[in-house]
């Protein structure tokens, strides 16, 4: 399995993932355009796109899949209680590239996708664990709180997304943010903030997680230094070597390295 973050934060998230069989995205949060373009860095067209599984509607995860998934008569996949607002941002797609799925596993190509719902303040939003040739890997943003039941899910990723959003203080003293939308932020059904990302790589690792990506960083309230200092130094205290235990990569906006899982 061959995995690339192509673009991660509120400007856009959007994962390549790539077996023997299959070419997937998880979620199309730049325009069609940007998407092609960063594909295309791979080698990849738009038209071996198998599918698209959407994680929510929100647009940094959205942007782009109307125009995508049209052109290129690209399967969407959501989940069942995600469709009546995705539908809100579909105007061209043909309903018979509509997918929904359940709790239950799927199947594409070779790949297999377990979604599990996350808190969000989104109609409906879920994270993925996606499993070939017994390697598995999971994506996890969009949350304001991670549940033992989320981080079963998870247990036994070789690779994980997951969310570092922010980091609390600097969102409490951001002068540009009103209080509402700190309070968003922090809520349940918010984002996770560094400290958060840091208790459950802990738990990760202790259950087999290779390596972290922190994902999904705010660009006001967090920086890749600070993310990756603050989950070391946590995970340090609780006696995880990071770079022997674990590894830290930091997701931004531009294409992360090509993740091998074989
Ligand atoms: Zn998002
Ligand atoms: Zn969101």
């Amino acid at each position: 399995m061959k995995i690339v973050n192509l673009s991660s934060g509120s400007e856009g998230n959007l994962t390549y993932i790539e077996t023997s069989e299959a070419k997937i995205l998880v979620d199309a949060g730049l325009s069609c355009k940007e998407i092609e373009l960063r594909l295309s860095l791979l080698g990849v067209s738009g038209e071996e796109i198998d599918a698209i599984i959407v994680s929510h509607e929100h647009s940094d995860h959205t942007k782009g899949i109307d125009v995508f998934c049209s052109k290129h008569n690209t399967k969407i996949y959501a989940h069942i209680d995600e469709w009546p607002a995705l539908n809100k941002k579909l105007f061209k797609v043909n309903p018979l590239q509509k997918y929904s799925f359940t709790a239950a596993p799927f199947n594409i190509k070779d790949i297999t996708v377990t979604a599990f719902k996350v808190p969000h303040d989104s109609v409906c939003c879920v994270g993925f664990t996606i499993e070939n040739n017994y390697k598995k890997i999971s994506i996890c943003t969009d949350l304001g709180t991670i549940s033992d039941n989320i981080l079963q899910n998870i247990y036994g990723s070789q690779l994980v997304f997951l969310e570092a959003n922010h980091d609390v203080q600097m969102l409490k003293n951001n002068i540009r943010y009103c209080a509402s939308l700190k309070q968003r932020i922090l809520s349940s059904r918010g984002h996770l903030s560094n400290l958060d990302s840091a208790k459950a790589i802990q738990q990760l690792v202790k259950n087999g997680t290779k390596r972290v990506v922190l994902s999904h960083l705010s660009k006001e309230n967090n920086n890749a230094t600070l993310a990756y200092e603050t989950v070391k130094t946590i995970l340090t205290n609780n006696g995880i070597v990071v770079g022997e235990d674990v590894e830290i990569d930091v997701a931004s906006t531009m294409p992360s390295k090509i993740y091998k899982l074989s």
